[in-house]
């Protein structure tokens, strides 16, 4: 089976959706997308959607932002979303790329007077960071752009520019994973990824006034950490120095999964390994995220239910 596309309202083989080279998002950054993992259950031989609701909700609220209308609502995007994926037929961990977009052929900066258009691809998606070790971050020389400049609560594609001058200036030196300071110096995030610190016994985590991308990974292990561990998540400034003296890190994202971090500008987080709360966390999120905690049904899109197809 070929993977398939969902483009120009309807489902084609990904080889066959092309756009133009005059495509307005191309030239302008003007088109705001998700990334969303499906995670395989081999137990139940099923595929399943981790919050696409949610995922789909922060979609159409960007768009919003970007002045893209959309012809869907949530459930009919979550529905597109599942008939994808079941075409695709994939047997394994997949990650969903939607993305809105100005569709117009048109020259000009603006977001008014334009087309809009949506498409959606799925495709298998290896490791991000390296979950089992942990990682190595470096505060980023490039500051997290704030709400006046870009809202950083969007996924608008042009802000990525400032996540991708991070990320490449921290792996050319060296390092797994850059962490960015808002323009007060506060932490904000990583390049792609939400970021928590153990402080004391206190778990802390930027509050979304720093510029941060409102995780849906964050909001998942928040809701863990309380409803498992009854840890509450003090959402809180966090200074660049408390990164230094933290006696466990960690970052979270759709790709990241929960990443632990180990080193922070070559000293060592707490002592070097992958923290006691961390893996607790883990261990949570990777049975929650794959169907496998049932108390968090309300969670799961599943793929094949019900097609006899799985
Ligand atoms: N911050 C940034 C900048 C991101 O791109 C992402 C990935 N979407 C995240 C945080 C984590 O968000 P989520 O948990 O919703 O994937």
């Amino acid at each position: 089976m070929p993977p398939y596309a969902f483009f120009q309202n309807e489902f084609v083989p990904l080889s066959e959706a092309k756009i133009s080279i005059m495509t307005h998002a191309l030239h302008y950054g003007t088109a705001c997308f998700e990334g969303i993992r499906a995670n395989w259950n081999a137990d139940e031989n099923e595929l399943y959607i981790f919050r696409c609701r949610e995922h789909y909700d922060r979609l159409l609220k960007n768009c919003k932002l970007l002045n893209v209308s959309l012809p869907y609502s949530v459930d009919q995007l979550c529905q597109l979303t599942t008939e994808l994926v079941q075409k695709s037929g994939y047997h394994e961990d997949v990650y969903i790329r939607p993305l809105a977009y100005k569709s117009s052929e048109a020259l000009g900066v603006r977001i008014h007077d334009l087309e809009d258009g949506f498409l959606m691809l799925v495709t298998t998606f290896g490791p991000y960071l390296d979950v089992s070790k942990g990682i190595k971050c470096c505060i980023s020389s490039w500051r997290r752009i704030d709400d006046n400049v870009i809202p950083p609560r969007s996924k608008i594609t042009g802000l990525y520019v400032n996540n991708a001058f991070a990320k490449t200036e921290a792996m050319e030196n060296g390092f797994d994973e850059a962490i960015m300071l808002t323009s007060n110096g506060y932490v904000s995030e990583g390049s792609g990824e939400n970021i928590f610190l153990v402080i004391d016994g206190e778990l802390v985590t930027p509050g979304c006034y720093d510029s941060v991308l409102v995780g849906i990974t964050r909001d998942t292990v928040m809701e863990l950490a309380k409803k498992e561990l009854g840890t509450e998540t003090i959402e809180r400034h966090v200074s660049r120095s408390e990164l230094y003296i933290a006696d466990e890190c960690f970052m979270t994202g759709t790709a990241a999964h929960i990443t632990p971090v180990v080193e922070i500008d070559r000293r060592k987080v707490g002592q070097g390994n992958i923290g006691r709360l961390t893996k607790e966390l883990q261990k949570l999120y990777f049975d929650v995220e794959c169907g496998k905690n049932k108390k968090y049904l309300h969670w799961y899109t599943p793929v094949y239910a019900g097609t006899g197809k799985s």
